[in-house]
């Protein structure tokens, strides 16, 4: 693999669910072989969204501080990045607008994690699934995937078949297809997440099937672990290249929010 390998899904403890400090990640980043990461935290969203899962609007220069504190101690080592998960939810983005204004982030992921008021893939509303309609679940979903590639606000969609997660596959598979087109029509890239091999479904996201539809669309791929322990970065990355290369796919990373290689 001549693409060195960078790794641009990555947490902290700051978002309450991930374990480690911000410098373990680095380490492992560099014990890994890996030429760099990008952090990018579950982002402060407005207080009635999803609070226990990310970090305080006030923790925000913290994540800030921290991750300037392991760029300078890694300096000349390894490439180290700020960014953010950021959600894509109707009617919570002018907030996320000022987040993005706010400090000098060198990417940022736009995921979807809820239909409606439901967390689709918090496994404590599993069961949830079997009072839906898969294909209408997944209508739901790409509409919003659309919604989240048209807003101007994202660099990536994060995981993006993410509703797979516990088993429950797409049966269809035309929306994906739309929210393809419009990823591309947007330029964006899209995450391929290697934390789907550590789920149920046993899968990265996106699927092979749509990671061929991406690529004959030009989309390129951004390699993230979405890891939330040290031990998770660069998850699998030597088997999600081969797989991106064996379908002519393309890697690349955001630094400053414009795309590298
Ligand atoms: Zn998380
Ligand atoms: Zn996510």
């Amino acid at each position: 693999m001549s693409s060195p390998l960078f790794d641009s899904h990555l947490h902290t403890p700051l978002c309450g669910h991930a374990t480690g400090a911000p410098r373990e990640y680095a380490q492992a980043a560099l014990d890994a072989g890996l030429t760099g990461l990008c952090f990018t935290d579950h982002c402060p969203m407005p207080a009635w969204y999803d609070a226990p899962w990310r970090m305080r609007l006030d923790q925000l220069d913290q994540y800030v501080d921290e991750v300037r504190a392991v760029q300078d101690e890694f300096a000349g080592r390894l490439d180290v990045r700020l960014g953010l998960e950021a959600d894509f939810h109707p009617g919570t983005e002018r907030f996320v607008a000022g987040l993005l204004a706010a400090h000098d982030w060198d990417y940022v992921i736009g995921s979807v994690h809820y239909i409606g008021a439901w967390g689709f893939d918090n496994p404590e509303f599993v069961a949830e699934y079997e009072a839906r309609d898969l294909d209408g679940l997944y209508t739901d979903y790409y509409a919003l995937i659309e919604g989240a590639a048209r807003s101007g606000l994202f660099d990536s969609i994060g995981h993006l078949d993410l509703p797979k997660k516990f088993g429950h596959r797409d049966p269809g598979g035309a929306a994906a297809l739309r929210a393809l087109d419009a990823v591309a029509g947007a330029g964006l890239a899209l995450d391929f997440n290697t934390a789907g091999w550590r789920k149920p479904v046993a899968e990265a996201y996106p699927s092979p099937e749509l990671v061929a539809e991406a690529v004959k669309r030009g989309i390129p791929f951004v390699l993230g672990s979405d890891a939330h322990q040290p031990g998770e970065v660069g998850f699998r990355f030597a088997d999600a290249a081969a797989l991106i290369a064996d379908a002519g796919g393309r890697l690349v990373t955001y630094a400053g929010r414009v795309r590298q290689g």
